[in-house]
């Protein structure tokens, strides 16, 4: 077994603090990473926090994770040592059903196995990115780019493809009106993908302060949610809003924005269910959907992209001995726009 360092939560009342274990030897199948950074998502919050559901505990956050291979085993062929490498939600699936061979592991049919907070396919616990290093399949490795920022990197893993493959999916570019509702640390990728892919974007933010940044951002518009007037000035213009707000909110509001056929597009967790009134939709054929991460083969695509485009997140990297305090700050939206832990520092 190869022994690991961490910071871990074990319980959900307790915050988390140094933790020591074991991680598998490395198969002939599998890739080991030196883990370098690792960026904090705000489903890290929700799980260890219990928000979604009963949680595996101890728990070891983290799934925006990049670093460097250290070892690999005999029959794997795309990584060798000192290769830049990441590692983002998924670390396996069944890799047979009709989902996963469309490259669409993420919807597995069986269930895609999650980086941390989940049992493997042989039941043991699995632990994320908040370590200094990580044991994958070679399947779930993806390759980095050195043209980037490695430390920028990170985000791309899960606030990346979380907000490129609904973008895709729905062909999200030009000649469409794209809404980003909540500019954190998903928004702010939605707003430099949809930008990128050739969109009229407007931020829709409850927090006034992010205008200028999110012009920076490249948005072309900024509508303060908690101004009625603002928000009357949107009503029935937007193609998709893409929604990335991680607590409830006024569903039946922002379906207002959408024109006639428009769509609601929600990545968003909030840790209660949704109330919708059914004239929100009804009224202009409206549509709500939803997205989760993307498939391996489009994580690859999303990281290329970036890597051609000089695209990577804004972040404010951290040492681990502040990550509770770094949660505080993202839960009252007070982060630009990702916190990234510098691994050097466990
Ligand atoms: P984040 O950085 O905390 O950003 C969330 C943003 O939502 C905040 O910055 C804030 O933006 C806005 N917001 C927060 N509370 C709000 C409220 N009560 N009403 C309206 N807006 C509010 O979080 P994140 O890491 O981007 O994650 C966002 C959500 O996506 C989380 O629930 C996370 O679990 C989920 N997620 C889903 C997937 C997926 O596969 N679908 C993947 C990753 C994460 P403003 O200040 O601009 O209002
Ligand atoms: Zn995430």
């Amino acid at each position: 077994m190869i022994q690991a360092k961490a910071y871990a939560a074990q319980t959900p009342e307790t915050d988390l603090a140094p933790w020591e274990f074991e991680r598998r030897d490395v198969g002939p199948h599998d890739v080991q990473i030196e883990i370098h950074y690792c960026g904090v998502c705000h489903s890290d919050l929700h799980q260890i926090k219990d928000e979604w559901f009963p949680g595996v505990f101890p728990m070891v956050p983290g799934h925006e994770i990049v670093g460097k291979v250290v070892q690999v085993g005999a029959h794997v062929k795309k990584f060798k040592a000192g290769d830049l490498a990441g590692v983002g939600c998924m670390v396996d699936s069944c890799q047979v059903c009709e989902n996963c061979k469309d490259g669409l592991e993420q919807y597995c049919l069986e269930g895609n196995t999650q980086t941390y907070n989940n049992l493997d396919r042989s039941g043991v616990p699995t632990y994320g990115g908040y370590s200094n290093t990580i044991v994958v399949r070679e399947e779930f490795v993806l390759s980095v780019s050195d043209k980037l920022s490695l430390a920028a990197t990170a985000p791309l893993l899960c606030a990346g493809i979380t907000t490129y493959s609904p973008l895709r999916h729905w062909k999200v570019g030009k000649g469409h009106k794209l809404a980003v509702l909540g500019l954190g640390g998903l928004g702010h990728m939605g707003v430099k993908f949809g930008v990128a892919f050739g969109a009229e974007v407007t931020v829709l933010s409850t927090s006034a302060s992010k205008e200028q940044a999110a012009k920076d951002l490249g948005a072309h518009h900024f509508v303060v949610t908690s101004d009625p007037e603002q928000v009357k000035a949107v009503k029935g213009s937007f193609d998709f809003i893409l929604d990335t707000v991680s607590a409830v909110h006024d569903m039946d509001l922002y379906l207002s924005l959408l024109r006639t056929n428009g769509t609601l597009i929600n990545v968003g967790v909030p840790t209660e269910p949704y109330s919708v009134q059914p004239f929100s939709l009804l009224t202009g054929r409206r549509s709500m959907a939803g997205s989760g991460i993307g498939g391996i083969a489009e994580t690859q695509e999303m990281l290329d992209f970036c890597a051609e485009h000089n695209i990577v997140s804004d972040i404010e990297l951290i040492d681990i001995k502040d990550i509770t305090a770094s949660y505080a700050r993202m839960l009252k939206g007070d982060v630009r726009y990702r916190f990234v832990i510098d691994m050097a520092t466990l």
